[in-house]
């Protein structure tokens, strides 16, 4: 019955709300990246069809945001609710789409949910201010009142978190959304949105558009006067360009950029945990996640000890389809992933690097990369200067606190960091000069619906989660009240 189930909101996507009316005709496909099966053809979606999409949200704006925050989050509940009801579905969906193991994909529609659950509940505690005025004939506040119409594009990694880690601060501060998911990923979408509209979400306030390439869409969005934010999740170049395009019109941004993680273990850490938190933050979601461990620094006196354990544990990883039973290791999204990561290693292993376990390429059907660990690596390697977003696990020895500390800033990036230290002094030196939007001490997992996250310097601007996200799709309004 659960295949039964995956069907039906497969067969539901038909129904999804979507501005069919200028629709062209044109489709694209989905494969699974495990198998190269076909899975679904879906209607390819251009400017016309965003510029409907951008019209229905900006029609029913101005009701959404006018309905008590209660009622807005009794909906976003309701949304919650189903979207854990239909949690196997959905990963079974995401599975097949992504190719991430499926314990893992049913992990993260349950992280997904966790923010609608979270937002639904923030809805209600959109807190202005009230501060003393300077004169005594006059009273001052802030209220606080949604953004606008927000155009959301989200990327292939986390198909059903990004979702929901956008859309919903912006359906609970008010907003209006358009959204436009990654091509290669774009059912699991499809289904949330499905349960968006069992949920009772009024007609126009959630916009889906499935499109073959994102750059047509991406233009309409940041051009149409009635979108009034851009909210995105992607490489840094998209980013930029997104940034530029909303520079006309001054269109606020929230943007989750590329990373490049240092993970650091001082020669007083606790080996075994930074071991096993090395292989959580390089190997979870087959290393395609923004927060990975790019490059791992190890104290020169732990060093060797370390890297023993770690290439042990990474040898017992299994690789494979995600729906097989044990499989901690999917395939890359496609081959230009397969492809960057080789360069990587090829450059690494030309400049003196070292394979310790993996290194190649596995099978001949599907795009899996064996996991890997190289050592021997330096600073000035391509596999420590730019995110390889594959199962590569590159040690660099370090001496001092201070060399490693520097190194580890140096990159335009300041996404996410992680240290293994106990020394109570080192831990707070240590975290206070890394420049990173989120730092792991003593964990190599950190995500969670009720923490910020985001990036600093090229990473990014805004932050997910927490009442902050909130706060990112609302505007302030000063009101002075004279003459009183
Ligand atoms: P990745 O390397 O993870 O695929 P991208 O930044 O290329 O990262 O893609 C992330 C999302 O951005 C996807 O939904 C993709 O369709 C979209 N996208 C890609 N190029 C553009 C563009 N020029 N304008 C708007 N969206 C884009």
């Amino acid at each position: 019955t659960k295949h039964l189930r995956a069907a039906d909101l497969f067969a539901a996507l038909e129904n999804v709300t979507r501005p069919a009316a200028k629709w062209t005709g044109a489709t694209f496909d989905i494969f699974n990246p495990s198998t190269g099966e076909l899975l679904a053809t879906l209607p390819d979606m251009g400017i016309d069809e965003a510029h409907t999409a951008i019209e229905a949200a900006g029609a029913a704006q101005g009701l959404w945001a006018a309905k008590p925050a209660k009622e807005r989050s009794t909906i976003l509940r309701r949304w919650h609710d189903l979207i854990v009801e239909h949690g196997d579905d959905l990963a079974a969906i995401l599975t097949a789409e992504m190719g991430k193991p499926l314990a893992e994909a049913k992990g993260e529609v349950l992280h997904a949910a966790s923010y609608v659950e979270w937002y639904a509940e923030e809805a209600k505690r959109v807190y202005g201010e009230t501060f003393p005025a300077p004169a005594n004939d006059r009273r001052m506040l802030v209220i606080k009142q949604p953004v606008g119409v927000v155009g959301t594009i989200t990327p292939w990694n986390f198909p059903a978190s990004m979702v929901a880690r956008k859309i919903s601060p912006a359906l609970a501060a008010g907003c209006a959304v358009v959204l436009k998911p990654a091509e290669q990923t774009p059912l699991v979408a499809g289904a949330m949105f499905v349960l968006a509209e069992k949920a009772g979400f009024p007609k126009g306030v959630v916009n889906l558009l499935y499109a073959a390439e994102g750059a047509p869409i991406g233009r309409e969005l940041c051009s149409h006067p009635k979108v009034r934010k851009i909210s995105f999740t992607g490489s840094t170049e998209v980013g930029r360009l997104l940034m530029r395009q909303c520079s006309d019109q001054i269109k606020k941004v929230s943007l989750e950029l590329g990373g490049n993680a240092p993970f650091i273990v001082f020669d007083d850490a606790d080996i075994d945990e930074a071991v096993d938190g090395a292989v959580q933050a390089k190997f979870r979601n087959a290393g395609q996640t923004c927060v990975s461990a790019n490059r791992i620094y190890v104290q020169s006196a732990v060093h060797d000890a370390f890297a023993e354990k770690f290439v042990d544990r990474v040898r017992e990883l299994t690789v494979g389809d995600g729906f097989s039973a044990g499989v901690a290791i999917g395939p890359m999204i496609d081959s230009h992933a397969i492809e960057k990561i080789e360069a990587h290693v090829a450059d690494a292993l030309a400049k003196g690097g070292e394979v310790r376990c993996g290194g190649r390429r596995l099978g001949t059907r599907g795009t899996f990369f064996e996991p890997t660990v190289l050592t021997g690596i330096s600073h000035s390697m391509r596999v420590a200067q730019e995110e390889t977003f594959g199962p590569i696990a590159p040690i660099i020895r370090f001496e001092t606190a201070e060399q490693v500390v520097a190194e580890a800033n140096d990159t335009i990036y300041g996404l996410a960091a992680y240290f293994y230290a106990e020394n109570l002094k080192r831990v707070w030196h240590v975290a206070e000069a890394l420049e990173y939007g989120m730092v792991g001490i003593n964990t190599g997992r950190m995500s969670s619906e009720a923490a910020p996250f985001g990036g600093i310097k090229q990473s990014g601007i805004g932050r997910e989660g927490s009442r902050h996200g909130l706060e990112d799709y609302l505007e302030m309004k000063y009101l002075c009240m004279g003459n009183i």
